[in-house]
């Protein structure tokens, strides 16, 4: 069974994304609960990792290297995991390449779903998707607000609202598309009241 958690930044995902993993490891204490993330997940995709959140790039090289990243991920870790019945949890999916390289920087939705088809897709024609994603949404402004009073923000977290925004919108688009994979999560509320929401979702494992 396999998991993603999305949202702009500074939409209090990482808070619960732990969180959401013990939750689930108590509730299936006979299965296996694997965490990881995007970009990242492998060696070669934490060195990519390192490259994409310092490095400027052009927006065709930064999309062609997060989708390697993602290959790598699935060839493994998350395949395998997968085909061994094992859940997995991934900071992050494909839905981000849409949401921060398609809205956000603006690369075409045609060759984000030709890279989407290449790395996601199953001899039988179908696209390995999460059973289930968690999209963090809450407005731009008050995900700017969040940033700023946290971490250093790295060069992705240095762009301006009008950017989340265009970022948030894609992940909505994408979340009405297949609302039967997305739980979205209102995150202007208070942390107990998310975590309150997060301890209702059942999965169909
Ligand atoms: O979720 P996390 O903060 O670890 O993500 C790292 C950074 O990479 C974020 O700023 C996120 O916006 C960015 N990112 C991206 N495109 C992706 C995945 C992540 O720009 N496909």
């Amino acid at each position: 069974y396999f998991i993603s958690f999305e949202g702009i930044d500074g939409a209090g995902k990482s808070t619960h994304v732990d969180a959401f993993r013990n939750l689930m490891q108590e509730r299936y204490p006979d299965k296996e609960v694997v965490m990881t993330r995007e970009p990242g997940g492998t060696t070669l995709g934490e060195k990519l990792r390192t490259l994409l959140l310092d490095a400027p790039m052009n927006l065709e090289t930064e999309a062609l290297l997060m989708f390697a990243a993602r290959r790598e991920h699935l060839a493994q870790l998350i395949e395998p995991a997968l085909e061994a019945g094992k859940i997995v949890i991934s900071d992050r999916f494909t839905d981000a390449s849409f949401a921060y390289q398609g809205g956000g920087r603006g690369l075409s939705l045609d060759k984000l779903n030709a890279l989407e088809r290449w790395v996601q897709g199953q001899p039988d024609g179908s696209l390995l998707q999460p059973n289930l994603t968690i999209l963090f949404d809450l407005p731009g402004e008050v995900a700017e607000a969040r940033r700023s009073k946290a971490r250093a923000p790295d060069k992705f977290e240095k762009m301006d609202l009008s950017f989340f925004e265009r970022v948030r919108q894609e992940y909505l688009r994408r979340a009405k598309e297949d609302p039967k994979r997305f739980h979205l999560v209102d995150a202007t509320q208070t942390p107990e009241a998310i975590w309150n929401g997060l301890k209702q979702i059942q999965i169909a494992i």
